[in-house]
């Protein structure tokens, strides 16, 4: 299942980039704004990539592609001849990139193997190290084990003691801190851009009149109250959050807001047309392209402001990429980027832009 995950992801972002005007929100695309001639085809933000920015608050990265471990980075490459993505380890110290497995004898592509048994949702999570294989498998010396869930889990979270899993018919499961036993807390869930905080589940939503709805709803098991859907945003472009306040584009224009866990004291920020965003402790990471140029999605900016908002923008280097990801690693002087299928690694304020080979 592993090879289709990862390639139906590089055919999402390739739909991007080849359909002119096709809208599929079935697969996850849609339009933004009226004016469809100026604007391009956005992808949804893919449930790999909505809750990375969050990592360095909580150490937690549900549907992560890197995870802070500490000394390393753990991050998945695609390595040359190999069919799929396996697992890496980035030294911090060193800046040595290795595959993660480190048993001579392993041919790298068995359920055995460390760097091959896992292909998404890295978590770091009360000192231990998650990821999502057959199941969802825990890191015990130097073999990811299975923990919890079932093959049909297609994304999971820790918060709060608790395992909350999506599984691949739309079921929101939940696990109690040190039981196997599975309680189903809601079915027929739509899409699965989940965060989970402080007992909600953020999500997306399609309905007909407002597009796409950030909504949360009560996961809270001790409550038993899981039907209090909260509508908090309508016609949701994207949204990513850093566990403080919720980051949105609206399809109806193009600035980017934020407001309030609750939804509430909405802002607007001096952001306009940015398609990726990330932070750290100190500041928003956003990239920009420039939509009159018909190359847009290899034509962007890397800006980032403070998220206190003193001081204006500050240019960090233009990516040659295609839909860049951005990691601010928090605490450490630069910032991982993918794009392409490939890894870069950089200075936060731009210098010493280099690619990573993966062994
Ligand atoms: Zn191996």
């Amino acid at each position: 299942m592993r090879r289709y995950i990862f390639y139906a992801f590089i055919l999402l972002h390739l739909c991007v980039l080849f359909s002119a005007c096709g809208i599929d929100k079935a697969n996850g695309f849609f339009e933004n704004g009226n004016e469809t001639n100026r604007n391009p085809i956005l992808p949804v933000t893919n449930r790999i990539d909505i809750p990375y920015s969050y990592q360095y608050l909580l150490t937690g990265i549900p549907g992560g592609w890197i995870c802070d471990i500490g000394n390393a980075l753990l991050f998945f490459g695609e390595s040359r001849g190999s069919t799929g993505v396996i697992l890496y380890e980035y030294d911090k110290s060193t800046g040595n990139v290795e595959l993660f497995c480190k048993d001579a004898a392993c041919q790298h592509n068995s359920e055995r193997c460390a760097s091959f048994s896992i292909y998404g949702n890295l978590e770091l999570f009360d000192g231990e190290v998650y990821g999502l294989g057959s199941s969802v498998l825990k890191l015990n010396k130097d073999r990811f084990e299975n923990v919890r869930g079932t093959n049909t889990v297609t994304s999971f979270q820790h918060y709060n003691g608790m395992l909350y899993a999506f599984t691949n018919d739309g079921t929101l499961l939940a696990y109690l801190k040190g039981s196997a036993s599975e309680t189903i807390i809601r079915e027929s869930v739509p899409i699965s851009n989940f965060w989970i905080q402080n007992g909600y589940m953020y999500n997306l939503k399609v309905d007909d009149v407002n597009g796409y709805v950030l909504y949360r709803m009560s996961v809270n098991m001790a409550y038993n109250k899981y039907d209090t859907d909260e509508i908090i945003i309508t016609h949701v472009d994207f949204y990513r959050t850093d566990g403080i306040h919720i980051y949105y584009k609206s399809n109806n224009d193009f600035q980017l807001k934020r407001c309030d866990m609750n939804g509430h004291n909405v802002e607007e920020l001096p952001i306009e047309h940015a398609y990726r965003l990330a932070f750290d402790d100190k500041y928003i990471y956003f990239w920009i392209f420039n939509i009159n140029d018909t190359t847009y999605s290899e034509n962007g900016n890397l800006y980032r402001v403070a998220k206190d908002l003193s001081g204006d923008s500050e240019f960090i280097t233009k990516l040659y990429g295609r839909w860049p990801d951005i990691y601010p690693i928090y605490q450490s002087d630069f910032l991982f980027i993918s794009m392409d299928q490939e890894w870069y690694i950089m200075s936060k304020n731009g210098e010493n832009f280099q690619k990573i080979i993966l062994p």
